[in-house]
């Protein structure tokens, strides 16, 4: 057996384990060091570090304090590995720990956090999913089960010096156009929540103050939320400090396109089985800034979808210029409009978006002045024909059950 390098007790504050750390920045101590070739295990916390509950109650979600978010499980150092070089991440198989069979899905509060649809569904709301094997299904939204593409939503190695700099200036600056905003246009360093691993002392309250959040993607790669990113993956690194520092977490059973829920995909604490190795000057040779990866061999196989359309004209009928944000968002309203004909409530409907394996594609970005993009929605995933025919959408859902909601305080 691969030896567990790190180990989580979920009984316990990710603040006590000091393999784990929710900042980016290059002085976080390696917690192991393994040999290009070595595979290992890693053991994660869910994102929140299981402040959100298995109940049917929202007001962990409305009231989470999101300064405390990603915990991480690292950083781990590979010999040899020096800036410059690619590290190559194979994930060999990924699952949820057996003490935690469960996910959790959601929407922040407008207030707190938001969402991609969030003026539309702007109060705290949550569904709980139940993992049984590679299946996952929900007592919050019938109707649909469907297999999982379990993936890390968060994967990188640590920034050097002038990468945290350059971070840091550009999103202020973009803070900075509208400070008072809600939700804010992006999170700027935060001490008091930062858990720095073993830091300690003058040089810990330092990195705190300066150490990156952990929300953005970014040239490390870092929170991609990218599914397809799953279990047999390759991955290829950039590195900037020596050793590399590859830290991981924010693991999801399943997610669609855009994780556009934002309090996540199917979220869970998990473990990872990982190899490691180095390419020597692979950044330069290669030509890469930002990661590249191989997907899965084994992926759920769902080869049929309807697909809805989204052009670059908002809800308020304004003209926008091939934006594929909006586009996009169009796409998901007309889904969501269309699953609750067959009886779902429209969180139900956002819910199903955000966790089942749906695909969002960029189709068109040269048709002035509309971008299209689509949002293909898995038919397999419901017991019931979600199809449209001359018979009219028959209502499967019967109300009783919803998501929980939790108006704000
Ligand atoms: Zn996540």
């Amino acid at each position: 057996m691969p030896e567990t390098l790190i180990k989580v007790d979920l009984t316990k504050s990710p603040y006590e384990n000091d393999m784990i750390h929710n900042r980016w920045h290059p002085d976080i101590p390696m917690v192991a060091w393994v040999k290009p070739g070595d595979d290992f295990i890693i053991e994660t916390y869910d994102w929140t570090g299981g402040f959100i509950k298995n109940n049917d109650s929202a007001d962990d979600v409305r009231d989470i304090d999101l300064s405390i978010v990603h915990f991480l499980s690292g950083p781990i150092g590979v010999k040899g590995a020096e800036p410059g070089d690619l590290l190559v991440v194979d994930l060999l198989d990924v699952g949820a720990l057996k003490e935690s069979l469960w996910g959790f899905n959601g929407f922040f509060s407008k207030k707190n956090g938001g969402g991609f649809l969030t003026d539309h569904f702007p109060l705290a709301q949550k569904s709980i999913w139940d993992i049984r094997g590679l299946y996952t299904s929900s007592r919050h939204i019938p109707g649909v089960n469907f297999a999982g593409l379990i993936h890390p939503g968060l994967i990188g190695c640590l920034p050097d010096p002038k990468m945290l700099a350059m971070w840091n200036k550009r999103e202020a600056e973009l803070i900075a156009t509208n400070p008072t905003r809600v939700p804010g246009l992006a999170n700027p360093p935060f001490g008091p929540t930062a858990h720095m691993g073993r830091m300690a002392g003058d040089a810990k309250a330092k990195a705190a103050g300066e150490g990156a959040r952990t929300v953005p993607p970014r040239e490390h790669g870092g929170n991609c939320d990218i599914k397809d990113l799953s279990r047999g993956s390759k991955i290829y690194f950039p590195v900037y400090v020596p050793g590399g520092g590859l830290s991981m977490g924010d693991l999801h059973f399943s997610q669609g396109d855009g994780e556009i829920t934002f309090c996540g995909a199917i979220e869970m604490a998990g473990w990872l089985h990982l190899k490691v190795d180095v390419i020597k000057d692979g950044m330069a040779k290669y030509g890469i800034k930002n990661p590249i990866f191989k997907p899965s061999p084994i992926t759920p196989n769902y080869k049929d979808y309807l697909i809805f359309e989204g052009i670059s004209v908002d809800e308020q009928g304004k003209q926008h210029y091939l934006d594929v944000h909006i586009a996009y968002r169009q796409a998901c309203l007309n889904a969501i409009e269309y699953l609750k004909k067959f009886g779902y409530s429209g969180a139900q409907a956002y819910s199903i978006l955000g966790t089942a394996p749906c695909q969002g594609h960029i189709s068109g970005v040269v048709d002035v002045p509309n971008a299209c993009a689509t949002l293909w929605l898995p038919t397999e995933i419901f017991d019931f024909d979600v199809m449209p025919s001359s018979a009219g959408p028959i209502t499967h859902i019967k109300g009783g059950i919803d998501m929980p909601l939790s108006p704000d305080r």
